[in-house]
């Protein structure tokens, strides 16, 4: 069986628990290869790493720190196919989809590129008599990154790409259900240095595990920043032990976005976007739309029989089919989890219009595959409104009026990504400005912002104050020195009792 290891001061490790977790094929359901799963010395050895090769990294220019990331890129082009399939194979996402995942964490390393120029400090020549003022960003030291299983290429490239480039070192601990992406990233990045002539040994870490690695992490007194992606419990809990012990934390959580239908919508358009977004990746997505919000019973009832239509058309496949829309899911309990969610609907007393439990693909009958599901009549009371489902599964929510629909995402216990359709540009200037959300899309289903701009949700899609990636991720991944600086002229004057000001 293949065997999947940690990638340690540039070498392969294997992790010395002797306990092992399962990486499924999720077309098959079989076991494709065992991950090792850390145990406290070996993130400790993989902290060690990065400690050893932070003096160099941080005092490394930041132009050459940014030429390994153009060859990073480079690289990461390079071999895009052999990674999209390999991301495909473990995840179950299609390969094209897989692609775009790897893409968007390129993205974020396109903006490491321009670094040095998002490094630069402030300054201010004469702010009191010979006295200048300026600022600098340093990094923090060693810093580790946390990251769910349904993005294993863009999202650890999201921390790593800007906390490296400012001058940290990394240990990235990815999920245990689909690890062999982020070692490839490492064992790139490695080769990065080399082709832009540095040594970049221990710079980038990957270490496997589970919540013993990740309590490692959030104990270990040399990590001086921790960043997780994941489950909104689990950020929770990520923030209150890393803040407790003394880290800088910023810790996304789960999600349910709404999108909002205004009956002057390009009705057309919606219901392509809403398949892609509230189906694509089986929902496995932070941004999906699993809610949809259509105003008026004329709107809703148009928008309920095409979606039907549109899910008639919808093609689900192994996620090598170029064919396919969407493949299975991660793993089998995975799959049973949405079941049982769309069970609970059911029960709740929503109208299951569309059952895609039944679904199962020739051939590959153990593949963690279902179907797509559409509910009409959820209410916001339901246990399944109030939860992430995280899979294929559209509910649903009528509302009466504008602002009914604009309460619904304001009030949800997350606020990741909501989105508008509408022709009216007043409508969704008003939308944008009071929706109690961090991401909002105007006539875009999933808004997630563009590099150089910052990703992140609000309530309990995510704690800590900075987001990632853009400005707010240079801020996270770095601190600020302020330098007052006195050339007097003359004599010493006399000394001084009461504080200095500007007056
Ligand atoms: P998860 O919370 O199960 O796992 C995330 C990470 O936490 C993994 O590395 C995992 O090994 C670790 N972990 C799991 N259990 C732990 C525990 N008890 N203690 C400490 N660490 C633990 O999440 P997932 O299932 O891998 O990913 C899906 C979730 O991530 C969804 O809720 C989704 O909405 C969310 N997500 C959020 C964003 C965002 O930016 N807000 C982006 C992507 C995914």
């Amino acid at each position: 069986m293949r065997r999947i290891d940690g990638f340690i001061g540039g070498k392969s490790v294997k992790a010395t628990s002797g306990r092992d977790g399962d990486v499924f094929n999720p077309n098959t359901g079989e076991v494709q290869a065992k991950v090792g799963l850390a145990t406290i010395e070996d993130v400790d050895a993989a902290v060690q790493a990065a400690a050893k090769a932070l003096p160099g990294w941080a005092a490394t220019n930041p132009q050459r720190r940014a030429r390994v990331m153009f060859e990073f890129k480079r690289l990461v082009e390079a071999n895009m196919q052999q990674l999209a399939e390999l991301l495909s194979s473990e995840h179950g996402k299609v390969v094209a989809d897989s692609k775009g995942d790897i893409q968007r964490g390129l993205e974020v390393i396109e903006f490491a590129c321009g670094i040095p120029h998002a490094l630069k400090g402030e300054y201010t020549e004469g702010a009191g008599p010979g006295i200048d003022v300026y600022s600098m960003r340093q990094p923090l030291g060693v810093v580790a990154g946390i990251t769910p299983f349904n993005f294993p290429g863009m999202i650890p490239m999201w921390m790593f790409g800007v906390a490296i480039a400012v001058g940290n070192t990394f240990v990235l601990k990815p999920s245990e259900r689909d690890p062999s992406v982020p070692v490839r990233l490492g064992e790139l990045f490695l080769e990065a240095g080399a082709a832009a002539g540095l040594d970049v040994t221990g710079v980038l870490n990957v270490v496997h595990g589970d919540k013993v690695a990740v309590d490692a992490i959030l104990h270990h007194p040399d990590v001086k920043a921790v960043s997780f992606v994941g489950s909104s419990d689990i950020a929770h809990y990520i923030y209150q032990v890393g803040a407790a012990n003394g880290k800088r934390v910023q810790a996304m959580g789960g999600a349910k976005n709404h999108g909002i239908v205004l009956p002057d919508a390009d009705m057309d358009q919606v219901v392509k976007d809403l398949a892609g977004a509230a189906f694509g990746s089986a929902g496995e997505r932070c941004m999906a739309l699993p809610v949809v919000v259509p105003v008026g019973k004329k709107t809703a009832d148009e928008l309920r029989e095409r979606m039907i239509a549109e899910i008639e058309t919808m093609k689900v496949g192994i996620s090598s089919d170029p064919a396919a829309q969407y493949g299975p899911v991660v793993n089998k309990a995975h799959r049973d989890k949405i079941a049982n969610y769309i069970q609970m609907g059911k029960d709740e007393g929503a109208e299951l219009v569309v059952d895609g439990r039944g679904f199962r693909l020739q051939g590959y009958e153990n593949g963690f595959f279902i179907g797509p599901s559409l509910f009409d009549g959820v209410k916001p009371g339901m246990k399944t409104y109030h939860e992430e489902i995280f899979g294929p599964v559209l509910q649903i929510v009528r509302a009466n009026t504008f602002e009914e629909a604009v309460e619904l995402p304001s009030k949800h216990q997350y606020g990741n990504g909501v989105a508008i359709f509408t022709r009216n540009g007043r409508a969704a200037r008003e939308f944008a400005s009071k929706v109690n959300v961090g991401m909002v899309g105007i006539n875009v289903p999933i808004p997630v912002p563009v590099a150089y701009h910052t990703f992140g949700g609000w309530k309990r899609s995510a704690f800590g104050d900075t987001n990632q990636h853009g400005m707010e991720g240079l801020k996270f991944w770095t601190k600020v020195k302020t330098v007052t600086a006195r050339w007097p002229e003359g004599d010493v004057g006399d000394s001084s009792f009461v504080i200095p000001t500007m007056r």
